[in-house]
């Protein structure tokens, strides 16, 4: 069922079509299971003549998507765990500035998937908790010893007060109503708590440039925040933003260099040997077209 959504940050119902959809015979939702599919292809994608949020509308309903990832199984995800821990572990520092030493302290990360950013934190010294709805990814992360909660910040009911940071990586893009999430993360954080969210950045010159081809416009995304409009949410919600600087990703450069070859082997295979043979298959590289950012925000 398609349902349509007024605007989640200024509740108006007062939107302009800017993409129209992209989708088959008027999309297919239940047959969308993986990460990785979907590129480009999307309901139509509205903004807010209010307040400027960028959305999909009509949309499939709560019930369908919530129903979507308590379904999804992606053992792909798995082979591309080395970039995302290296990722991760970039995360950290600047997190890290801000809360300072992590010392057993609660962190609860929302949307933790197979847990990779909990063991991670784990790691540097957090007490890390994972929330998921996909019960694989649950019994994936379980399965390394990871604390996980089956669930969603909606239906979980955790303690007020009970986390000094809580995490969103790519996950507020996918959420109904990013704005009750944020409201109960501001209620779950302890007084001066962190609240961390990174996603896709509608506004960034690389997303204008690359309209209606920005790899991002894609069927599981249904909020398009700006660094702006996620400001705005926010500090509606209680936060006050720190700062929300664009932050890309990491990936190996064996890795880096084995997905050029797939696009273009001419250039990659060479690169991939040269790279193999330099012995720099694990060196880190840095990948930020400046279209995903990182907000910081504080529990007034
Ligand atoms: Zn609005």
């Amino acid at each position: 069922m398609m349902e349509h959504v007024p605007c989640n940050l200024c509740g108006a119902d007062d939107a302009d079509v800017v993409y129209p959809s992209t989708l088959k015979q008027g999309g297919d939702w239940r047959a969308f299971r993986c990460t990785h599919s979907g590129y480009g292809t999307h309901p139509p994608i509205v903004k807010c003549r209010r307040c400027g949020l960028v959305y999909t509308d009509p949309r499939p309903d709560g019930h369908d998507i919530l129903e979507t990832y308590e379904a999804v199984e992606d053992p792909l995800y798995i082979e591309e765990r080395e970039g995302r821990v290296l990722t991760f572990e970039h995360h950290l520092k600047p997190l890290e500035r801000l809360t300072g030493p992590p010392k057993g302290r609660p962190l609860l990360d929302v949307g933790a998937y197979t847990g990779v950013f909990v063991e991670i934190a784990t790691q540097h010294g957090w007490h890390a908790w994972g929330l998921e709805p996909s019960s694989w990814a649950v019994a994936e992360a379980r399965s390394r010893g990871l604390t996980m909660v089956q669930g969603t910040l909606d239906s979980a009911e955790l303690a007020e007060g009970r986390f000094d940071v809580v995490t969103m990586w790519d996950v507020i893009e996918h959420l109904t109503d990013p704005q009750s999430a944020i409201r109960e993360a501001h209620r779950i954080l302890a007084p001066g708590g962190l609240l961390v969210v990174h996603t896709i950045d509608i506004d960034s010159l690389f997303a204008r440039l690359m309209v209606p081809r920005w790899p991002w416009l894609m069927e599981m995304h249904i909020y398009y925040f700006s660094r702006r409009t996620l400001r705005r949410m926010l500090e509606a919600c209680g936060f006050e933003v720190l700062s929300d600087r664009p932050q890309g990703r990491y990936l190996r450069l064996g890795y880096l260099m084995n997905r050029v070859g797939a696009v273009v082997p001419v250039v990659g295979r060479p690169a991939e040997w040269a790279v193999s043979k330099l012995g720099l298959r694990g060196a880190a590289v840095p990948v930020n077209l400046g279209d995903l950012f990182t907000a910081y925000a504080r529990k007034c």
